[in-house]
């Protein structure tokens, strides 16, 4: 990882949610520990992909190549969430889209008086704020500037849609 990289990364966050929850019982929690290994293996780019598997065990497997793929790909961690499967639809912009429609109902849960129409008209949820300054370290200016850059871009979007309007409707 670049030393640039680095600095752009909340690590007391990042691991506190690799961490086990407080354990507060001597009953394990199962569901809970797989959880939290599955986020460490993804971290630690460990998923037993067939690119690890097969310098393991060459004997066993033929390739390390995606099984789900018609070109030969190697099956590493990333190419898990990045393959199209055969078809032709991106799945980051699947990803991008589920990462955001989970972020808009957290917002929405913790200012409940907030709707998405407050968004839409461009109010800026503190909560917001406070997320993205604290993903940026506490720079405010940076915080800033990415929630202004989203907004913008965002507008875009609602002017695209005012404008699709608008040119169906004949005045
Ligand atoms: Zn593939």
């Amino acid at each position: 990882m670049t030393n640039t990289k680095c600095r752009e990364i909340d690590w007391d966050l990042t691991f506190k949610t690799k961490h086990p929850s407080k354990i507060t019982s001597d009953i394990t929690n199962k569901g809970d520990s797989n959880k939290r290994s599955f986020a460490l293996k993804l971290l630690c780019e460990e998923l037993p992909t067939l690119s690890k598997r097969y310098i393991h065990k060459p004997n066993l497997y033929s390739s390390l190549s995606c099984i789900l793929c018609e070109k030969l790909v190697e099956e590493n961690n990333m190419h898990i969430f990045t393959c199209k499967r055969k078809g032709q639809i991106d799945p980051i912009k699947n990803l991008t889209n589920k990462f955001k429609k989970i972020l808009i109902e957290k917002i929405k849960k913790e200012e409940p008086d907030l709707s998405f129409f407050d968004v839409i008209k461009d109010f800026i949820p503190n909560i917001l704020v406070t997320k993205v300054k604290k993903i940026c370290r506490n720079k405010k200016a940076k915080a800033n500037k990415i929630i202004i850059d989203v907004l913008e871009e965002f507008q875009k979007i609602l002017k695209q849609i005012w404008k699709e309007r608008c040119d169906k409707v004949i005045e």
